[in-house]
């Protein structure tokens, strides 16, 4: 009997406890917990056509149907692979490969000339999952340099080749097409070329606010960057960010910028974002933009957006640097930032919005 009423006071001593913690722990709490985020709802892809002194008074409309058109092959053609499942690694191929074969951008097709009036190609990829990278520098045959960087990554031991001996490599490589240095020229980056050697000391305001700029000077201008970039997230919750250019016009004496500079022109972490530069590629690697912004965001918790207007905003701006960068985080967050006039871009999302832009907006 005496245990009876002790069992039965230990059982209502229970019911009081458990009455107390619904007390404490109202209904409303379940329903507020956030579904945890879903890479395969959630993916996406950003690019960028390269930024610079891109006012719309400099465009004529068929330039920019022309520019828009290309845009969004480009970055259809990423988001179907991201779409089907496909890695972020081969998105961004897809997609720079389009604008690598388009004689609009400063890649591939269309690069940029050197001061001797030859093309050199660099270019990079990195995995955001592995933190694996494939770079090359200074080719000059290679049709599309974004595919041997990554075949740098994943079919040698190192990370970065240059010259001769990337293209050996890439000679060694059976997929990798390799083109005459003819396939690249294009009149139009010819002409940007005799004219920056004519104008070679008149000293042109960087940014293009010089307004006695007569229209080929507004050209150069708009052109001056015209790498391309892509960043994405796929399915799989994995970034990868890659990067093609020609350089600078008139660039002298081997000279390499930011885009095969891992950190600078290009960097992915699946720990924060993945992100892709353009602009004056000297400024880009003395503020080591690209890492700068996924560190911010690492180590700091900064949003994607605050850590990339900090840094191209406030850091490179007061380095004297211009361009922008495109990136996009481990949740499929983007920022698309930049200093300059304008930056071709665009983003498609797991939805299928597509939002293509030029100018600020
Ligand atoms: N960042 C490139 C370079 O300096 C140029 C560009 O963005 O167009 O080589």
């Amino acid at each position: 009997m005496k245990h009876f009423f002790s069992i039965l006071f230990v059982g209502f001593l229970l019911f009081l406890s458990c009455k107390n913690q619904e007390a404490r722990q109202p209904a409303t709490e379940i329903t507020t917990i956030e579904k945890p985020f879903d890479p395969a709802t959630g993916y996406g892809i950003v690019i960028h056509g390269g930024a610079g002194t891109i006012l719309k008074e400099n465009m004529t409309p068929e330039q920019e149907v022309a520019y828009k058109e290309v845009l969004e092959t480009s970055i259809k053609a990423g988001h179907a692979v991201l779409e089907n499942g496909g890695t972020s690694l081969e998105a961004i191929q897809k997609s720079i490969n389009v604008m690598e074969d388009s004689p609009l951008f400063n890649a591939g097709k269309g690069a940029v000339f050197t001061n001797e009036g030859k093309n050199e190609l660099d270019a990079s990829i990195m995995d955001g999952a592995s933190l694996n990278v494939g770079s090359i520098a200074g080719v000059t045959r290679v049709k599309n340099p974004i595919n041997l960087a990554y075949k740098v990554m994943t079919n040698s031991k190192h990370v970065m080749f240059i010259g001769a001996g990337a293209e050996k490599f890439a000679a060694s490589q059976s997929d990798i097409t390799l083109v005459d240095p003819s396939y690249f020229y294009t009149e139009r980056r010819m002409n940007a070329l005799k004219r920056a050697v004519e104008r070679e000391k008149v000293e042109l305001d960087h940014d293009g606010d010089n307004k006695t700029a007569n229209l080929e000077q507004r050209e150069d201008l708009r052109s001056k960057y015209g790498t391309v970039g892509c960043v994405a997230l796929d399915k799989h919750g994995n970034l990868a960010a890659g990067t093609s250019t020609g350089g600078m016009t008139n660039k002298r004496f081997g000279r390499v910028g930011d885009v095969p500079i891992i950190g600078a022109g290009t960097y992915a972490n699946n720990a924060s974002c993945a992100v892709s530069a353009t602009g004056w590629g000297e400024y880009f690697i003395r503020g080591v933009v690209s890492h700068d912004i996924a560190a911010m965001m690492e180590y700091k918790g900064v949003s994607i957006e605050e850590a990339a207007k900090e840094v191209i905003q406030n850091k490179l701006t007061k380095l004297g640097g211009s361009g922008g960068i495109i990136a996009i985080d481990n949740k499929g967050n983007i920022a698309m930032e930049f200093n300059s006039a304008g930056m071709y871009r665009a983003h498609m999302n797991a939805k299928g919005d597509l939002e293509i832009k030029i100018y600020k907006e």
